[in-house]
């Protein structure tokens, strides 16, 4: 998905990049012809006016060459040949002329400045100007200095007949500034010809013969050529040409002058247009090169925002934020890969600092964190590459490390250990860790969080352990757990199928034999195992609190019994029912009892209650309690499994029980160990003193009870008088009244 929305990305920049390249190409082209055209109507522009100053300049000296002759038509018949000398002399002077001169009718020659002329040369003025009114030269030859010159004429006249002629010699410098086209940057320049092709005036002399044959070697843009233009020349248009030669392009404007047929033709090289056009290609390029950087930025932008983000994105789902290791959902992500990298030898490892909690209400949030965060670099320096550890939650680290065997890993957790106990210290306060690790050794092809089940299982086992911190997972432990499990699934349905039913056990009188009361003991009909003693379930509903109700349950089963009992028309014993401990912190027990006895109105003497000792040894005063409460309702108690745990005389002191059962393991090894009876002797008679009935459990054989019955032992519990029966069976021995032995 990502691929392809970066190939879409790329191939969106390629477009945009192929649309800004086609957008400035044109734009360039679009730029260049009006960069073109402009310069063209500026050429032409140019060109038109200074054909038109050539016009003006032309005109005006004709004008000031006819005010000089109006005077000298004065001094006719010019017998001062002196003073007309001097006249011209200073109009010579005042207009910048040159040489002026008079040629006269008769072929007299008056000039402003001594000088010898041609007589042709004259003659040829004279008639032409006397033929036209005035006239004006191509160039000449001044023959004073062999320098080009202009001559201009006026015809001097009398009662309006021509008496001669007023000569003005012109220098071509004089028209120079009007032909070096300063408007365009003394670039370009213009040139006067003849329609012929002949040059008449150039702003630098260009050294040719006929304007036309220098044009023919030239590239002529469009469809002219020389040919064309000459044609174009001889009939007077006024056209604009652009011509390639070995000087480059160049622009030639054609300008019919009003004077003599003569043609003003501008010539601007397209170097101009280039050097006009620089500025602007300049202006283009850094304004293409500015979209084309701001486009780029902005790519470079949004890819950098990208990886960002994807970098944003992975530490906000894979990062632990408090230690920076990775987190639960990156382990996921990754264990796969590491687990093959390892090549299947491998251990999925969890811990956690035990006690937490109590770091973080102890030494506050601050030290807890700063615990964690060392604990993490310590993981950080012993975790290989190849391997990898995460923080799960709180205070558990899961770690996937190599494993070779049991023996080299049990003391690669032990150094680890070491390093976590010493380095995880905080300085300033007194605060040592404690860690468990769970193990499980990767041997199977299985699910990543079915493994961590097991680790954590090995986990919980580790915790239980106050030495080996570090326990493996072991098979069994988990078919116990699936077991537990199944109990757990099925107890509630179980309960309401009545599938739990009382056994009950005699309990014997050792003088005669007689059975004086019984204990219900519950079993559980299973399907598929048949009937199931309570040791394989008591343990799990402590746990999980269904004991509770199993044992209001079982008293209910009991007390209906005995109310079926006294119907018959037996004479009923006292029933003792196994209470767990948890009855003794639930407020609801001794109300939920008397509502279950009372509800048979059975007398409450009939129902003893069995506790057992570590209850009572745990909560005292609790205990105490519940006992008394139980003795006002009229209920006994007797205290369950003396001797099997941390038996305190202290308690049997402080309580007052009916009767105390001696633990079946008090018999256990009776036979082989003489000291078992001294022990038996000795509590027996510390019971009795207390003036406490006592009953044995567990009496399997006639020693055991003729030794019992000899120490003075009230009751007797077990196989030996009778098994656990069920009630239809135990009512049979009901009926006789009494145990068999
Ligand atoms: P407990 O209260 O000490 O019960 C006596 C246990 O000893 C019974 O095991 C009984 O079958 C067994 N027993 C009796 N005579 C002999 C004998 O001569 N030799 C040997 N080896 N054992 C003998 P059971 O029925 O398996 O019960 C086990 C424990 O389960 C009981 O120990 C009791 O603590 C608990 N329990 C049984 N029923 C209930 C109940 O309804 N509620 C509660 N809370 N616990 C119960
Ligand atoms: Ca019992
Ligand atoms: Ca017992």
């Amino acid at each position: 998905m990502q691929r392809i929305s970066f190939r879409l990305f790329i191939f969106f920049f390629m477009v945009a990049a192929a649309v800004i390249g086609a957008g400035v190409a044109l734009y360039w082209q679009q730029v260049s012809d009006i960069l073109e055209r402009d310069v063209k109507s500026h050429v032409a522009a140019a060109s038109e006016e200074a054909a038109s100053d050539f016009n003006r300049l032309i005109q005006n000296d004709q004008q000031v060459l006819e005010s000089i002759a109006i005077t000298v038509e004065d001094t006719y018949p010019w017998t001062d040949s002196a003073k007309l000398t001097e006249f011209l002399q200073r109009q010579t002077r005042h207009n910048y002329f040159k040489l002026l001169g008079v040629i006269t009718e008769g072929g007299n020659v008056f000039l402003s400045s001594e000088r010898s002329f041609n007589p042709v040369f004259l003659t040829d003025v004279l008639a032409r100007t006397i033929e036209e009114g005035h006239y004006l030269s191509v160039r000449q030859a001044d023959p004073a200095d062999g320098k080009d010159v202009l001559v201009q004429s006026v015809v001097l006249t009398q009662q309006g007949k021509p008496v001669g002629a007023l000569f003005a010699l012109q220098e071509p410098q004089r028209y120079r500034p009007l032909l070096a086209l300063s408007a365009m940057g003394n670039r370009g320049y213009s040139l006067v010809i003849e329609r012929s092709g002949a040059p008449v005036l150039g702003y630098r002399s260009p050294g040719f013969e006929n304007a036309f044959e220098e044009l023919a070697a030239l590239e002529f843009d469009g469809e002219m050529s020389a040919d064309s233009l000459r044609t174009a020349v001889q009939q007077g248009k006024h056209f604009m040409v652009g011509v390639r030669g070995k000087n480059g392009h160049r622009f030639l404007h054609f300008i019919p002058l009003q004077i003599n047929d003569w043609y003003m033709v501008s010539a601007l090289p397209t170097t101009y247009v280039e050097h006009q056009a620089q500025h602007l290609t300049w202006l283009s390029f850094i304004l293409f090169l500015s979209v084309f950087v701001i486009f780029c930025a902005l790519i470079f932008y949004i890819l950098h925002m990208r990886a960002y983000s994807n970098r944003q994105l992975f530490t906000t789902a894979f990062v632990d934020q408090l230690t920076g290791a990775d987190n639960f959902n990156r382990m996921c992500e990754q264990f796969a890969d590491k687990l093959a990298g390892l090549h299947g030898e491998a251990a999925l490892v969890i811990f956690d600092i035990n006690k937490f909690k109590v770091i973080n209400d102890l030494h506050g949030y601050e030290r807890g964190n700063q615990v964690l965060q060392r604990v993490a670099r310590v993981l950080r320096e012993n975790v290989a590459p190849e391997e990898c550890f995460c923080r799960s939650t709180a205070d558990t680290f899961i770690l996937l490390l190599k494993y070779t065997d049991r023996k080299t890993f049990r003391s690669r957790i032990n150094a680890l250990t070491t390093q976590l106990r010493r380095d995880c210290t905080v300085a300033d306060s007194c605060l040592m860790i404690d860690v468990a690790f769970g193990v499980y050794e990767v041997k199977e092809n299985i699910p990543f969080y079915i493994m961590l089940d097991r680790a954590h299982l090995a986990l919980e086992n580790a915790k239980k352990m106050s030495f080996d911190k570090c326990q493996f997972y072991d098979e069994a432990d988990r078919k116990r757990i699936v077991a537990e499990k199944q109990i757990e699934n099925t107890m509630e349905a179980a309960l309401d199928h009545g599938d739990f039913t009382v056994y009950l056990q005699p309990k014997c009188d050792f003088a005669n034999g007689q059975m004086r009361g019984a204990e219900a003991l519950v079993r559980w009909n299973r399907l598929e195992q048949g009937l199931v003693k309570p040791d394989d379930f008591i343990p799990v509903f402590e746990k999980n609190g269904f004991i509770l109700r199993l044992d209001m349950f079982i008293l209910e089963e009991v007390v209906r019994l005995l109310a079926a009992w006294k119907v018959k028309g037996f004479v009923p014993v006292p029933v003792a029912v196994n209470f767990s401990r948890l009855h003794l912190n639930d407020t609801r027990y001794i109300p939920q009892m008397l509502r279950v006895v009372d509800k048979y109105d059975v007398p409450h003497n009939m129902i003893e209650v069995e506790l057992t000792e570590s209850v009572i040894f745990n909560n005292l005063e609790r205990a105490q309690n519940v006992i008394n409460r139980l003795h006002r309702m009229g209920f006994s108690v007797a205290m369950d499994d003396f001797g099997s745990g941390y038996s305190s005389l202290n308690v049997l002191k402080s309580l007052q029980f009916d009767s105390i059962k001696l633990d079946k393991e008090f018999l256990s090894g009776f036979d082989q160990n003489p000291h078992a009876h001294k022990v038996i002797e000795g509590a027996v008679s510390m019971i009795k003193s207390l003036g406490i009935k006592i009953v044995a459990e567990g009496v399997e054989t006639q020693e055991q009870a003729d030794f019992l019955r000899a120490t003075g032992c009230d009751l007797a519990q077990g196989y030996f008088f009778s098994r656990p029966l069920p009630a239809a069976q135990f009512e049979t021995l009901l009926r006789k009244v009494g145990c068999d032995r």
